[in-house]
């Protein structure tokens, strides 16, 4: 009797952290259906690039990465390529024409289906395509694809519970390619467009937990919102992942006990504008401050982060909690994007500089420690000199611990892409590098005021250098030190030793 043949899958991520958690779910899912994780591309059959297309680089490079791939497609006609994400979103179907070898494009809402697909799918079967941009098969070959059976695609994966998911434009850093096939993150099956009309409300998000035993992460992402409303005029994201919805708060909390059960320190919800979180329409309504203070009740949960939030939407109470919930880190993600008014109107972001500041003073007021970084969008459409020094001299005035800035970059879809005034691509790029010099120094004399304290970090990995350590303090700063590996995954006391402005040098407090 032969045995039969494991199949190996590979997953490249790219992208946010809602694309991470897309990552790790499909990759619980093939496993459920008995495929492996390789780490080496050479033994795959199967392999998944998860896609980010918030700006025009990031989409830019991940076809560039699928046109390498026809390299691997030459060596082994039998590998299966597929590609998420909003790339696949976006694209749909006339991704074909620029990757013609792909054997399966899926929209983000749809990536349930394709351990069910891959059950069946061949490389002499025609290219199939989920997304929004169109679905179907396409090409020469005759598609052997049965009919998915609606009911069993959306049913949890047994033996896998309910996973982290989120993420948003604002933060969708460049990251490189993550490989997420051997995550430990768990995974169940995704939201589609038919669970939101069984539940009888297109504003829920229902992912209910399924059973897990396997260990969590030490720090674990925890999807509680997705899609966005907020439409700026520069941003895909409502087009690409939908409107907002939000996940029963008793499916959340079931979910942030099962990884602090299983080990868990830090938890990071996860939505495109948590703040958003039980809107009237959205469930029972209990909002996102309600939320957040039952999850960081949780018995052993050490650390509680969000991400991210629109200053628009950032009430008092919320505020008020930096002050009061011990294990709430004091780091916060806040987008401001730019310090003009009239550029902040014209990406129809809904706040002033004013209240911007205001809320920026709030927040110190409870938690006088708070870290903040944020994302800066430079060459916006019409933006002139004078506004763009508005933003440098806010950037000054904040005097934020990090920020993520970009040039801005037409996207399709979206208001901005039709708007006149553009700016030249040397001037966005002359604007960005003045931006960063300023915030260079900003945060290397913030870094250099830490030398001396004495900071919480949780291990996360290693250090360049042999016998050093890795982690995170509660501020979000990235610090090595040197220590015993057996110390990765905990929590210990470091002094500030060194700094430069993204990382600090340490040593293990005695
Ligand atoms: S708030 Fe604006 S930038 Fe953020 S996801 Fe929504 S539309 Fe995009």
């Amino acid at each position: 009797m032969h045995e039969k043949k494991t199949r190996n899958f590979q997953i490249l991520t790219y992208g946010c952290q809602m694309n991470i958690y897309d990552s790790d779910r499909l990759g619980a899912l093939l496993r459920g259906r008995g495929w492996e994780a390789t780490e080496n591309r050479e033994e795959a059959d199967f392999i998944f690039v998860n896609t980010c297309s918030i700006r025009e680089k990031a989409a830019r490079r991940v076809i560039g990465h699928l046109k390498r791939l026809r390299e691997m497609k030459l060596k082994n006609p039998a590998l299966l390529l597929g590609v998420g994400g909003c790339v696949a979103e976006q694209e749909g179907k006339k991704l074909l024409d620029e990757v013609p070898w792909l054997n399966l494009v899926v929209g983000p809402s749809r990536l349930d289906e394709i351990p069910e697909i891959m059950e069946t799918l061949s490389c002499s079967d025609r290219p199939v395509v989920l997304s929004g941009q169109g679905s179907g098969t396409e090409g020469p070959a005759a598609p052997i694809i049965p009919m998915l059976d609606k009911t069993d695609a959306l049913s949890p994966t047994p033996g896998l519970s309910a996973p982290p998911r989120g993420g948003e434009a604002e933060d969708s850093k460049e990251v490189s390619p993550k490989r997420a096939g051997g995550s430990t993150n768990p995974s169940q099956a995704l939201l589609t467009e038919e669970k939101l009309e069984k539940s009888g409300s297109r504003r829920i998000l229902s992912l209910p937990p399924a059973r897990e035993t396997r260990p969590a992460p030490m720090s674990s992402f925890l999807t509680i919102m997705s899609g966005c409303d907020n439409y700026c005029a520069y941003c895909v994201v409502p087009y690409l992942r939908g409107p907002e919805r939000s996940r029963p708060m008793e499916e959340v909390i079931a979910e942030a006990r099962s990884l602090v059960a299983r080990g868990s320190l830090e938890i990071t919800l996860l939505g495109q504008n948590v703040n958003s979180y039980g809107r009237p329409g959205h469930r029972d309504g209990r909002d996102f401050a309600a939320l957040l203070t039952e999850v960081s009740a949780i018995e052993g949960l050490k650390r509680l982060r969000f991400t991210t939030s629109h200053p628009k939407d950032f009430p008092d109470g919320l505020v008020a909690l930096f002050g009061s919930l011990p294990n709430l880190c004091e780091h916060l993600h806040l987008p401001l994007q730019a310090g003009s008014d009239a550029v902040l109107a014209n990406m129809g972001r809904r706040y002033t500089k004013e209240k911007y500041l205001a809320l920026v003073s709030s927040l110190r007021k409870v938690r006088p420690e708070l870290a903040l970084s944020t994302d800066v969008i430079v060459g916006f459409p019409g933006e002139t000199e004078e506004q763009f020094l508005e933003t440098v001299s806010l950037l000054e005035t904040v005097r934020f611990d990090s920020i993520y800035s970009f040039k801005y970059s037409d996207r399709p879809m979206t208001k901005a892409n039709l708007m006149p005034g553009k700016i030249p691509e040397e001037e966005k790029a002359e604007r960005l590098s003045r931006l960063q010099a300023v915030q260079k120094a900003v945060t290397l004399e913030i870094h250099q005021n830490l030398v001396g304290l004495e900071k919480e970090v949780l291990v996360e990995g290693f250090g360049r250098k042999p016998g050093q350590l890795s982690g995170r303090t509660r501020d979000m700063k990235i610090i090595n030190f040197d220590g015993p590996a057996n110390l990765l995954g905990q929590l210990v006391k470091v002094t500030v030793t060194e700094a430069w402005p993204v990382s600090l040098l340490g040593k293990m407090a005695t």
